[in-house]
C-alpha cells in the first residue's frame, strides 16, 4: 500500500515537471528565443513547430496545420516519411560520412541510380542548393575556357531578371533583389541580365556576343519570384538558342524539378513519365541540371548537377569538392526519396490535383476583388493579392490561414505561393480550399 502511494507520489511529481517545462518552453518562449539569440535573416509567421507527418504538421500546443509551403518544395515527399526515416535510421547506424578522401559504398550506387534515373552521363553531389548552383557555374566557365575556346577571365553567363538561385556573394551578384544584394558587394562579374520569359532579349545578346558566352542560367518557373510561369514556348525556345550558339542551358531546378509542377522536371512539359526518361530526345534537355530540395524530401541537406561526360569532364581531381558532399547519409536518403516519387506517382498526383486547386482559387478569384491573380503549375501556384506590396495584407491573410490551420507563407509583399506536399489527396485539396475560401471571404 505504502510502495502503492509512492509510487503515485512519484508519478505525479513526474507530470508536475513535464508540465513546468512544456510550459517554461512555451511557443512565446521560443520566439522570444530566436528574437533574442537568432540573427534576423528570416521574419517567420508566429507558429512553433514541433512534429510533422505527411501532408500536416503540428505545432508545440498541438495545433494541426496544413503545410502549404512543404519547406520550399523540400518536402514533396511529405513530412517524415515512413521510408525517408528508415533509411535515415539505418544509414546513420552503419556509416555517415568517409569525405572524398576514401571511396564509400553508397556513392558509387547513388551516382548509378541518379544518372539513369534522369538520363545524364555524370553527376557532381553537393548539399545545398547554392552550392549546386556554384557548382554549376564552375563548371560552365571552365567548359568556356576549355572547350568553347573564350578567352581567359573573358567567359559570362546570363541569367534572368527576379532570378533566385541562392545566397553566395556570385549568385547575388546577378540578383535583381536590393534587399538579397544591397552592401554585398563587391560583386562577382561575368553574368549579363537579361528579362525573364523574353526569347527575343536572349538571341539578341547571343547574336552580339555570344562568342564569350558560356552559359545560360533559368529557373524554368521563377519560384520565389512569385511563381512567374513563361510563355508555353519560352524554355524550349532558349534552349535551341543555347544550342545553335554553343552556349551551356543550365536548369535551375531546384524549386521545380522532382515532380513539382507535375512532370519530372519542369523543363520536361507536359511529359508525365516518372523517371529514366525515354523521350531524351523530345523534351528539352538541359546540359547542365541542377537538383537539390526534394532530393532529399527534406531529411537532409542533398543537392547535385548533372551533365553529360563532354562537360563535366572539365572537372578534375582537386579542382573542386565538399567535404560532405556524396557521403553515405546523403547517397542513402537521395535514392529512397527518389524512388517515393516514382512508387507513390507524385508527378501524376500533383499534375491532377494543381488542375483542382487552380480551378477552385480561380472561381474564389472571379468573385473576389481581393485576388487578382492566380497562377502556376501543377503543385506549385500562387495567388497575387490585390493591394500594394508594402501593404500587411497577404500577411494578414497568411496569419489568419494559420490559425485556420492551413500554412502559407507570402512573398514579394502581395504575393502567397501555395506549395503542399505532393502526397496530398483531392479530398484534402478540397478541405484547403474551403479554408483559403472561407478566410478570403472574411477579409
Ligand atoms: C531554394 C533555391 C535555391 C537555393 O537552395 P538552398 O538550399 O537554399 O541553398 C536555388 N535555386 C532555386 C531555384 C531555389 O528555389
Amino acid at each position: 500500500m505504502c510502495g502503492h502511494l509512492k509510487s503515485i507520489t512519484f508519478e505525479l511529481n513526474l507530470i508536475k515537471r513535464i508540465m513546468a517545462t512544456l510550459t517554461d518552453l512555451s511557443s512565446q518562449k521560443l520566439i522570444d528565443y530566436e528574437e533574442r539569440y537568432g540573427a534576423h535573416n528570416y521574419h517567420p509567421l508566429p507558429v512553433v513547430l514541433s512534429k510533422g507527418e505527411g501532408v500536416f504538421v503540428w505545432d508545440l500546443e498541438g495545433k494541426k496545420y496544413y503545410d502549404f509551403l512543404s519547406a520550399y518544395s523540400a518536402v514533396n515527399q511529405g513530412h517524415c516519411h515512413p521510408r525517408i526515416v528508415q533509411t535515415t535510421k539505418d544509414q546513420a547506424g552503419e556509416l555517415t560520412l568517409t569525405s572524398r578522401a576514401f571511396y564509400n559504398d553508397k556513392l558509387g550506387v547513388y551516382e548509378k541510380y541518379i544518372t539513369e534515373y534522369f538520363g545524364f552521363d555524370k553527376v557532381l553531389p553537393m548539399n545545398s542548393g547554392a552550392e549546386a548552383v556554384e557548382t554549376a557555374i564552375k563548371i560552365c566557365r571552365k567548359w568556356g575556357y576549355e572547350k568553347k575556346g573564350i578567352p581567359n577571365g573573358a567567359a559570362k553567363i546570363i541569367v534572368c531578371g527576379h532570378n533566385f538561385h541562392g545566397r553566395t556573394v556570385t549568385i547575388i551578384s546577378f540578383s535583381s533583389d536590393p534587399d538579397a544584394r544591397g552592401h554585398f558587394g563587391p560583386y562577382t562579374p561575368g553574368f549579363i541580365s537579361i528579362p525573364y520569359n523574353d526569347v527575343s532579349a536572349l538571341s539578341e545578346i547571343l547574336e552580339n556576343d555570344g562568342a564569350d558566352i558560356a552559359g545560360f542560367l533559368v529557373e524554368p518557373i521563377q519560384g520565389e519570384a512569385g511563381v512567374f510561369v513563361p510563355d508555353d514556348g519560352f524554355i524550349p525556345a532558349c534552349a535551341d538558342l543555347c544550342r545553335k550558339h554553343n552556349v551551356l542551358f543550365i536548369a535551375d531546378e531546384i524549386q521545380t524539378g522532382l515532380a513539382r509542377t507535375g512532370s519530372l522536371l519542369a523543363v520536361c512539359g507536359d511529359c508525365t513519365c516518372d523517371n529514366k526518361c525515354e523521350q531524351q530526345d523530345t523534351y528539352t534537355r538541359p546540359d547542365i541540371l541542377i537538383l537539390g530540395k526534394a532530393l532529399s524530401g527534406g531529411a537532409y541537406p542533398v543537392s547535385a548537377v548533372l551533365a553529360n561526360e563532354h562537360i563535366m569532364e572539365v572537372i578534375k581531381p582537386g579542382q573542386h569538392g565538399s567535404t560532405f558532399g556524396g557521403n553515405p547519409m546523403a547517397c542513402a536518403i537521395a535514392m529512397t526519396a527518389l524512388e517515393i516519387l516514382h512508387d507513390e506517382r507524385l508527378t501524376q498526383n500533383a499534375r491532377k490535383l494543381g488542375k483542382v486547386f487552380r480551378h477552385r482559387m480561380q472561381t474564389l478569384a472571379d468573385k473576389h476583388e481581393l485576388i487578382s491573380l492566380v497562377r502556376g503549375k501543377g503543385l506549385l501556384n500562387a495567388i497575387v493579392i490585390n493591394d500594394s506590396p508594402d501593404s500587411s495584407t497577404a500577411w494578414d491573410i497568411c496569419v489568419e490561414m494559420s490559425k485556420n490551420g492551413l500554412l502559407a507563407k507570402p512573398t514579394h509583399g502581395n504575393i502567397i505561393r501555395f506549395a503542399p506536399p505532393l502526397v496530398i489527396t483531392e479530398e484534402q485539396i478540397h478541405e484547403c480550399c474551403d479554408i483559403i475560401e472561407k478566410v478570403i471571404k472574411e477579409f
